[in-house]
């Protein structure tokens, strides 16, 4: 067993969800969907809390199955972190993902931002850092348009390790966001150790506000410890007015959720930017 913290727990539970059988099958079918092509990106609009306007977006990974339709990131994440397809899938992601991001500048005439997952086995694949090379290099994308989002067990695994590719990604310009912000390991020690510059909170903590006092509490304790550290915040699964307003009142910089935009095709939210849907 290698796989620790966050990526444990989310294997067991895909597992424990449906019969072991249909995994294998899920799994084996995985290979073939690579070849054909079956795996697609969406981009979700993370906005400024206070004019709404798009910052950037986060990329977020598809499975459009022939007969089983839409699979979601959650059934075939685990196993392709599991079964090392993570690598391939998660270099093809943020290859194309560089290159997309031009592509929404261009349309919106302005700078844009772009967030990629990063997998606990990704990060600690030897090839990981001549990958986010290739995928700089190959789209022309500067790296400071670039944030890599990874979890709080992923730094926790082998903290000297991450440290130093952390160090690595910082050097090529790319800023470091912690995923599920407050979900995982308790130690806030690494926020200073190492150079992290965004916390997402996760939308547990977002998706009972205003009214939930513990929720609440803990929004507001981040918000400050951000503010003293000099760290943005991006609140996630952000779904109502209420959210959005009790958060920009408190000075959180960054939205993310149904509300101000879906996770889309590239096409449509091209087309948005085109329009100047957003501002
Ligand atoms: P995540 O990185 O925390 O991504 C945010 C998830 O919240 C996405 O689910 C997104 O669609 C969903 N979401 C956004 N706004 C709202 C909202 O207002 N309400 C609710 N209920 N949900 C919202 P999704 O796309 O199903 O992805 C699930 C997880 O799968 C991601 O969680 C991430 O851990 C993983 N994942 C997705 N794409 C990739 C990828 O390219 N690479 C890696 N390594 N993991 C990925
Ligand atoms: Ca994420
Ligand atoms: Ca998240
Ligand atoms: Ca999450």
């Amino acid at each position: 067993a290698k796989e620790t913290g966050k990526g444990r727990a989310v294997v067991y539970s895909a597992r424990e969800q449906g019969p072991p059988q249909h995994d294998i099958s899920l799994e084996a079918a995985m290979f073939s969907a690579v070849r054909e092509g079956e795996f697609l990106l969406y981009y979700q609009p993370i906005v400024d809390a206070r004019t709404r306007s798009i910052e950037g977006f986060e990329t977020l990974m598809r499975w459009k199955h022939p007969t089983l339709g839409m699979v979601p990131p959650v059934r075939f994440i685990p196993i392709a972190e599991t079964n090392g397809l993570i690598n391939l899938l998660g270099a093809w992601a943020l290859k194309s993902a560089c290159a997309q991001i031009l592509q929404f500048e261009e349309a919106a005439k302005r700078e844009l931002y772009i967030s990629v997952n990063i997998s606990p086995r990704q990060f600690r694949n030897d090839k990981f850092l001549g990958v986010l090379d290739e995928a700089l290099a190959l789209s022309g994308m500067p790296g400071k348009k670039l944030v890599l989002e990874i979890t709080e067990g992923t730094l926790m695994v082998d903290p000297l390790h991450a440290e130093t590719i952390l160090t690595k990604m910082a050097e090529r310009g790319a800023r470091i966001a912690i995923d599920d912000f407050g979900t995982g390991y308790s130690s806030l020690a690494y926020l200073k150790r190492f150079p992290i510059s965004v916390l997402k909170v996760d939308r547990a903590f977002v998706k009972d506000l205003p009214d939930a006092q513990k929720e609440a509490a803990i929004c507001s304790a981040v918000l400050d410890m951000a503010r003293h550290l000099d760290l943005s915040v991006v609140a996630e699964g952000v779904e109502t007015e209420e959210q959005l307003g009790w958060l920009s009142a408190r000075d959180c910089r960054y939205i993310q959720g149904y509300l101000t935009g879906k996770p889309m095709p590239a096409h449509v939210a091209l087309a948005a930017l085109q329009d100047n849907h957003y501002t």
